[in-house]
């Protein structure tokens, strides 16, 4: 006799604390599956030692300890999802699946095929909101268009949140409900075909001090400053209302606005999907970009002759993360010193940010390229050189991630900045008027 059950699918929310999903299947009529899969369409195209994988695998194994202790197992699987939920259907009396919604365009399209495969079968597919406080058109203009530019989004991002206080951290769900089972994972990262990264996830800080800190000091490298919650909010370890009661309870705006980025950009992506491919702002797809090979390699190994944009790509390579400050310093070198297209640029961030968020990364590369929702104007084009005097004025960032600055072996400039400036300014105005 098989089980009547209903599933959990946790995908981008590695946690059993404060996730809407998860609570909301187990207040459910049936006991609870949990599931996870590792996505082969996705796994597929990533390096043998993609720093993400095992981070994930590590979440999943956490997860599964939690989950054993409660009487409970996670069942893991590797592949595509349609067929993993075919077997399942086989295997139980599937009720069921509830999940939380994934809002990038590959998770949109896989959450509707596996919807329409499981309806066939007579299960229901139920997604919840969880990866951010507002989303799709929660909040829109009077008129129910989206915002496309930052500040009254975020204006109303506040006020809205304020007359919602329903968004605060849940209390623990209702264990009981999860089916009792104590399978163990048969999945792991050698037989997916991986290894073990020597990269290192670090854990985030918000410790209030360094909260309370961050406006000061979050523009300086050297300082390490930020919070470093980036891949616990794209993976779900840690719950985005948690990270923004904190910011609330330390009355520290300015680390609530970097958390409303997040948040715009993920509606516009909701709203432009098409904005992956295509500059928002259509005359930036009629810039003629020079796209040179060679100089896209010197980029991304570093040896630009430019420190601040050598040392913030040495960073991402050895550690997967670059500061803020530089990632918009190295963007804006390659899209105008080097008029490479954006979505070059965008695609290595993508295979090497341990970060890596579809919504943010679009955005903030179309941001810097000019092309994007209230971009950075087209004439705004950062110095390298003053942007290091500025922001690591005592070379502190830079000697630390360039071994040979300053010696023989270190390149010079690939292009002096006003030449490049110039050739900047000119191509993209002919591509505008
Ligand atoms: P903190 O400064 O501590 O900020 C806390 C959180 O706020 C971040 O983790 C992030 O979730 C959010 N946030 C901060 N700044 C931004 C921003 N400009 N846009 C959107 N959200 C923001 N961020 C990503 O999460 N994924 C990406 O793929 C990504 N790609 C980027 C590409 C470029 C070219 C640029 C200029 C920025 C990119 N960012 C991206 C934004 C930002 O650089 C990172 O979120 C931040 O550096 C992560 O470090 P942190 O967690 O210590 O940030």
């Amino acid at each position: 006799m098989k089980k009547t059950i209903n599933i959990f699918w946790f995908r981008r929310d590695l946690r059993i604390e404060d996730n809407i999903g998860f609570a909301k299947a187990l207040l459910g009529k049936h006991p609870v599956l949990p599931l996870f899969i590792f996505d082969s369409e996705i796994l597929d195209d990533l390096p043998i030692d993609d720093a993400r994988v095992t981070f994930v695998f590590e979440r999943i194994e956490e997860l599964q300890k939690s989950l054993l202790e409660k009487g409970s197992s996670l069942s893991v699987h590797y592949g595509k999802p349609i067929e993993i939920f075919k077997l399942l259907v086989e295997e139980y009396d599937l009720q069921n699946v509830i999940t939380n919604r994934d809002y990038e365009t590959y998770g949109q399209n896989r959450d509707a095929t596996v919807k329409d495969i499981l309806a066939e079968k007579g299960v229901g597919f139920f997604s919840y909101k969880d990866h951010v406080i507002f989303e799709r058109d929660d909040i829109v203009k009077t008129d129910g268009s989206p915002y496309v530019v930052y500040t009254p989004y975020m204006k109303k991002w506040k006020e809205q949140f304020k007359a919602q206080i329903h968004l605060s951290v849940q209390s623990l769900p209702n264990f009981e409900n999860l089916l009792k089972t104590s399978s163990k994972t048969q999945v792991s990262l050698k037989n997916m075909g991986f290894t073990k990264s020597s990269i290192w996830v670090p854990d985030y800080d918000l410790k209030p001090k360094s909260i309370k800190e961050y406006e000061e000091n979050r523009n300086f490298p050297a300082l390490d400053a930020t919070s470093h919650v980036g891949p616990h909010l794209r993976f779900g370890t840690l719950s985005i209302r948690k990270v923004i009661e904190m910011a609330i309870v330390e009355k520290n705006e300015a680390f609530l606005q970097e958390l409303i980025w997040r948040e715009f950009f993920i509606q516009i992506l909701w709203h432009f999907p098409e904005t992956v491919k295509y500059a928002f702002k259509k005359k930036y797809d009629r810039i003629e970009w020079r796209n040179n090979e060679l100089e896209f390699e010197r980029w991304k190994k570093g040896i630009t002759g430019y420190p601040l944009v050598d040392a913030g790509m040495r960073q991402l390579e050895q550690t997967g993360y670059m500061h803020n400050r530089v990632r918009m310093v190295v963007a804006s070198f390659l899209c105008k010193h080097l008029l490479i297209d954006w979505r070059w640029g965008e695609a290595y961030f993508a295979e090497k940010l341990l970060d890596y968020d579809q919504a943010s990364n679009v955005g903030n590369w179309q941001w810097a390229a000019g092309s994007g929702v209230d971009a950075a104007p087209y004439f705004r084009i950062f110095n390298p050189t003053s942007q290091q005097e500025k922001f690591d004025s005592k070379e502190i960032y830079v000697r630390k991630w360039i071994n040979d600055y300053n010696q023989p072996s270190y390149p010079s400039p690939m292009i002096d900045h006003k030449t490049a400036r110039e050739r900047c300014l000119s191509i993209y105005k002919s591509a505008f008027y």
